[in-house]
């Protein structure tokens, strides 16, 4: 079963989801007022496959398409409401992994660095 599938129903419909796609490379998520706000950020000169892609949280990524990139930013994003008991970005990052891995989605992820301190935004 997807981990997307066990969000409480009580969270779904208190929540509005709006994601956004940004120039640059990367993606943040952050909650407010009920809204769950991602920004996925990629610019038109992005490769796909995009390999080598470095996180604040010192993961390397790879992903083979945009879909796969954008998958592993929601699981992220899912993993912190789902899971408020992790307390770091690489707990989630790796849950965020075992997940779009479980869904046949290809994208390579570990951590490489240390973790930096959490910011107020995620990834
Ligand atoms: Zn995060």
């Amino acid at each position: 079963m997807a981990r997307f599938a066990v969000l409480p129903p009580r969270a779904l419909e208190a929540c509005t989801v709006s994601i956004e796609v940004l120039p640059g490379r990367g993606w943040m998520g952050d909650f407010s007022h009920h809204t769950w706000h991602i920004h996925v950020q990629v610019g038109k000169d992005t490769p796909f496959p995009l390999t080598g892609y470095r996180d604040r949280y010192g993961w390397r990524w790879d992903f083979a398409s945009f879909a796969d990139m954008l998958a592993t930013a929601l699981a992220h994003e899912v993993s912190h409401w789902g899971n408020p008991w992790l307390q770091s970005e690489s707990s989630h990052n790796d849950t965020a992994l075992r997940q779009v891995l479980h869904l046949g989605f290809q994208v390579w992820g570990e951590q490489r660095f240390r973790e930096s301190p959490r910011p107020e935004r995620c990834p």
